[in-house]
């Protein structure tokens, strides 16, 4: 979208001719005021849900009165239904504490202040300008969110480009950056369903482990409803007997933390049950005999001591993973750990020995998490990435997209870090970003280790945050921007199936509101050369991410609006609009150098921080059906606080007894990193040496102050899923 002022030496012949002075660019994309008020015409519009990447189907209806009415849409992946969280998503539209005006404060000891467009604009230039003169632009960071494709893409090449920072990265890297990971090193490849769901009714057997989809994503539940009405097995790995597990035909409980010797120990069954498809393996994969010796070591009893999990259930899943077709799916469960990739390297792994992926109704997969979660990390939020998944430190991807941008490759700036790490660095006293720019993210209640991030946000020179509602995060800024919603843009999301779908704009956003894409524009005008120009219209955005992408791993260049609409969605990859799109990968081969899957021997190692004396209990977090992730949008909603309004600790009885807790009662869990207070919910259905805490919440109830920052050392994934703590009654 910039075209910049070094677009006549790029020889690109599709960079765009630079389009007119800097005051003429101001006009056009920047100082138009807000959107006049809707006038109240009734209108419908097709979209999907805003929430998690089931990204369900659904009508938006307008009436004359400007009351907006949500309706279920039969799209292939909700089928006509959609959760709670769908039902109610138009009620954040108009609500009151829907930002309609920018914030401002004047000192860090002033409260916040509404301001106009022009000086909070104005204020946050100025302060970036002067940053990057006297600090360098690697003193300005920027944090991304579950955004559009467009407005991912825009904000990666606003960062690269108009600031000149390599200090960008996103939430995602808390949802699926493990998987992603494995998924590239097997595969070549991260698309986290490499075939369309309709495919798990196919599959005799259903492995999910860490996933209970009856919570995050309920209409998914028909898809699992049909595999079982069609005689196939499914079973569910989870310490907790969630509402997915119950409804399985086999549940596995095992210890937290130890789904990777869990893998090596049904890979262990199969091949010495002579179960493995030899010759798939031997036509697609290398490394098997790597593996093979590293699961040896894998017998059953001793991963039953590993796991919890019995020798006569680990031979019973061998046997039913053999009944083909299969299907293995993890999610957050497995993948939120320091050793979340080799975790799911280890799923990968026999997957692949049973000859799984590639065939339909087979395969191994992921459940992305957030909505267009997988689309956000595929155009340049990651520190690592640009456009269509390239890779920033690869010469060929570095030209090609700064032939896009307009720019020099050698001004792009490298590989920045991961999120937690960029979190943990902020502040010039620790010589890190003394900016930080936030958009549509909410890390004061859901990053790692959070009270400790809440200090180094308050270390910060300037921090500015473009959200809906006045979020914990956005309440510590000194500028906040109020942007606009879901149903008040248009763009384009991928879904947890690689399939490019369509947002619609019902209506406009309300007077004193801008898209996160205007934003954008207006200050990469106002930080002045060689970002200065940048597309505001999400069409136009599109079409040029379609180039960036092209080629790439991620190559959206046949994705357009028309083709959409036309096919309920595009797969990518999509190399051009008269090629056909992919819904399932790896037919023939894998998109590797020798077409060949990868095999890694992973081995079973501890979680980061083991239960002790002082801390004698696993807590593991989550999440529950009526709120969604941060929880900035869900807690504003009255019928979903209405079935889930408070956070609360899930306990054992038996653990309970011990310590003295009632149902009800207020108790305290403590880790080595901080506190939190909820009251006391005891269920069976859980582990006696583990507790649950959802962590939607903030102050007392956040679930992620006690959080560990261990981190992967591939993916840079949190280990959210697991640490010690204790557990007191409150007095
Ligand atoms: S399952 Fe996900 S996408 Fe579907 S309605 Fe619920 S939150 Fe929205």
């Amino acid at each position: 979208m910039n075209a910049s002022l070094h677009a006549g030496n790029t020889g690109d012949p599709e960079a765009k001719p630079h389009p007119g002075t800097l005051s003429g660019m101001v006009g056009s994309a920047t100082l138009l005021p807000a959107a006049p008020p809707a006038a109240a015409a009734s209108r419908t519009v097709a979209t999907h849900c805003p929430y998690c990447a089931l990204q369900c189907g659904m009508t938006l209806h307008q009436d004359a009165a400007g009351r907006v009415r949500v309706a279920a849409r039969d799209f292939p992946t909700n089928r006509g239904g959609l959760c709670q969280k769908g039902w109610t998503a138009a009620d954040l539209l108009d609500h009151p504490h829907r930002l309609t005006t920018p914030l401002v404060r004047d000192s860090r000891l002033d409260p916040l202040r509404p301001a106009s467009w022009e000086e909070a604009l104005g204020r946050i230039a100025t302060a970036l300008r002067g940053l990057r003169d006297a600090h360098g632009p690697d003193s300005i960071a920027v944090f991304g969110g579950g955004l559009t494709n467009e407005k991912a893409y825009a904000l990666g090449e606003f960062a690269r480009v108009a600031v000149g920072t390599r200090f960008i990265d996103y939430n995602g890297r808390f949802c699926m950056s493990a998987a992603a990971a494995a998924g590239i090193r097997a595969f070549g490849i991260d698309r986290g369903l490499p075939f369309p769901l309709s495919d798990l009714g196919r599959a005799r057997t259903l492995l999910l482990v860490g996933a209970n989809p009856a919570e995050t994503m309920p209409p998914l539940g028909r898809y699992l409803a049909a595999q079982r009405a069609n005689g196939g097995t499914q079973i569910v790995v989870d310490p907790r007997a969630t509402a997915t597990a119950r409804a399985a035909t086999h549940h596995l409980q095992p210890t937290p933390g130890t789904d990777l010797a869990l893998a090596n120990g049904l890979l262990h069954l199969v091949i010495t049950g002579g179960l493995a498809d030899t010759d798939y393996l031997a036509a697609r994969t290398t490394g098997f005999e790597r593996v093979r010796r590293s699961v040896a070591g894998y017998w059953p009893a001793r991963v039953e001591r590993l796991t919890g999990v019995s020798v006569a259930e680990l031979e019973a899943t061998a046997r039913a993973l053999a009944d083909r077709p299969a299907l293995i799916i993890t999610a957050r469960g497995a993948e939120q750990h320091a050793k979340g990739v080799d975790t799911v390297t280890a799923w990968i792994n026999l997957a692949l020995a049973l000859g799984l992926p590639g065939r339909p109704g087979s395969g191994y997969g992921c459940l992305t998490g957030q909505g267009n979660g997988q689309g956000g990390r595929e155009h340049g939020q990651k520190a690592d990435q640009l456009p269509g998944y390239r890779r920033l430190d690869d010469p060929a991807a570095r030209a090609h997209v700064a032939a896009v941008w307009g720019v020099d490759p050698d001004t792009l700036p490298g590989p920045g870090v991961s999120a937690y790490e960029l979190l943990d660095s902020l502040g010039g006293d620790r010589g890190g970003p003394r900016a930080l720019l936030v958009f549509g993210s909410n890390p004061v209640v859901s990053a790692p280790r959070a009270a400790r991030v809440e200090r180094r946000l308050r270390a910060l020179d300037l921090l500015v945050v473009a959200d809906v509602v006045r979020s914990e995060t956005a309440a510590q800024a000194d500028v906040v921007l109020p942007v606009a919603q879901w149903a008040e843009e248009d763009g384009t999301m991928t879904n947890l199936e690689g399939r490019v779908i369509r947002r619609r704009a019902l209506r406009e956003p309300p007077p004193g509101v801008r898209t996160d894409l205007v934003v954008l524009a207006d200050l990469a005008a106002r930080l002045g050369p060689p970002g200065t120009w940048f597309d505001s219209d999400p069409a136009a955005v599109l079409a040029e991410l379609r180039r960036a992408s092209a080629g790439g791993p991620a190559d959206y260049a046949g994705v357009t609006w028309e083709r959409i609409d036309a096919q309920d969605g595009v797969f990518w990859p999509c190399p051009a609009p008269d090629r056909p799109d992919t819904p399932r990968l790896f037919a023939d081969a894998f998109p590797t150098p020798d077409g060949r899957a990868r095999m890694l021997p992973v081995d079973h190692r501890p979680v980061a921080e083991e239960v002790c004396a002082r801390f004698p209990l696993y807590l593991t977090t989550g999440r529950v059906l009526a709120q969604y992730q941060s929880g900035a949008q869900t807690r504003r909603v009255a019928a979903l606080t209405a079935a889930a309004g408070e956070p609360f600790v899930e306990l054992h009885p038996d653990t309970a007894a011990r310590l003295g807790v009632a149902e009800g009662d207020e108790v305290t869990v403590t880790s080595r990193r901080g506190r939190m207070r909820a009251p006391a919910r005891l269920v069976a259905t859980i582990r006696p040496d583990t507790v649950f805490a959802p962590f939607h919440w903030p102050g007392a109830g956040r679930a992620n102050s006690l959080t560990v920052d261990a981190l992967d050392p591939v993916s840079k994934m949190p280990e959210f899923k697991v640490c010690a703590v204790r557990v007191e009654r409150a007095s």
